[in-house]
């Protein structure tokens, strides 16, 4: 069925607030929230509103978080896949599924359609790893310029797509008219940790020793993503122990957990590198 093909949210109840540090990133995204809710205030001066806009950084800095964020703030369907997804498909599927996202998507406009491990599809043509699987990728990327040339830039659809690597990606892509823009997100320093740990947080059951300035300073590499794991063990670490509160032992003992799924992780991937 349709709801198989990639995930339509409707009601996004992500916000800025949700996001924490990012400000340049929010700053600079803040304006397409601006565009979808009031796109006639730019039009009407003669202004072609940006069809997309490139999230480039390490995973799990939140770059899908603050596309929804920017759906929520705006008040608009959210729309996503994932350029991996398109990797192992049979001949003409993921063009469809392209052209068929893009269908529904002007159906439902103003809103957002977010594109993850947009250099799957989008590595530039001519070079990729599997030979064989790249006829179908760069068909389906085809597909996606020949889409977002294909409407309006009044028409209310707005493009975010995330990457880790923007030096693989065809540059077609970042012609004027498509993914013209580019916000860099980072890995969060000291006070972005911190930040990111308040928001996690905000949800647990803590006990007075925790600390989250402690726990940002115990932590330099990690992503957002791992901060929220680090949250999420703590709890299940306290809740094992039959705990009334977490406490600050139990921060630890996760980070060290944490810690070890990420070295783990690092020695998987590193041969392929
Ligand atoms: P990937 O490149 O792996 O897809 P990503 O950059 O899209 O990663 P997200 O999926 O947005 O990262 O982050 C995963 C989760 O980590 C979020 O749902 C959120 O809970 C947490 N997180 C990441 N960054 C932040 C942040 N800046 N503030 C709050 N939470 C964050």
């Amino acid at each position: 069925s349709r709801a198989t093909l990639f995930d339509a949210e409707n009601k996004v109840k992500i916000t800025f607030d949700d996001v924490a540090g990012l400000d340049e990133a929010k700053e600079e995204i803040k304006e397409i929230v601006e565009f979808l809710k009031n796109p006639k205030k730019f039009t009407d001066l003669g202004g072609k509103i940006p069809k997309g806009a490139l999230l480039i950084g390490p995973p799990g800095t939140g770059k899908t978080l603050l596309a929804k964020a920017v759906a929520g703030e705006a008040g608009v369907p959210f729309f996503s896949l994932s350029g991996s997804d398109f990797v192992e498909m049979f001949v003409g599927v993921g063009a469809a599924r392209v052209r068929d996202l893009f269908k529904q998507a002007k159906e439902k406009a103003p809103c957002i359609i977010f594109i993850d491990e947009i250099d799957a599809v989008g590595r530039s043509r001519g070079r990729g790893a599997m030979p064989g699987a790249n006829d179908e990728r760069e068909n389906t990327l085809n597909s996606l310029l020949v889409e977002m040339d294909g409407f309006a830039t009044d028409s209310g659809i707005i493009i975010l797509a995330a990457t880790n690597r923007p030096d693989v990606l065809d540059s077609a892509l970042m012609r004027p008219g498509r993914f013209d823009r580019q916000i860099s997100i980072d890995k969060p320093d000291i006070i972005g940790r911190e930040a990111i740990f308040k928001v996690h947080m905000s949800s647990l059951k803590l006990a007075p020793d925790v600390v989250a300035n402690k726990l940002a300073a115990q932590t330099p590499g990690f992503a957002g993503a791992e901060i929220m794991n680090v949250c999420n063990e703590a709890a299940l670490i306290a809740a094992r122990k039959n705990k009334q509160a977490i406490d600050m032992q139990d921060f630890q003992d996760a980070m060290d957990r944490v810690i070890g799924g990420m070295e783990k992780k690092n020695k998987i991937i590193s041969p392929h590198e």
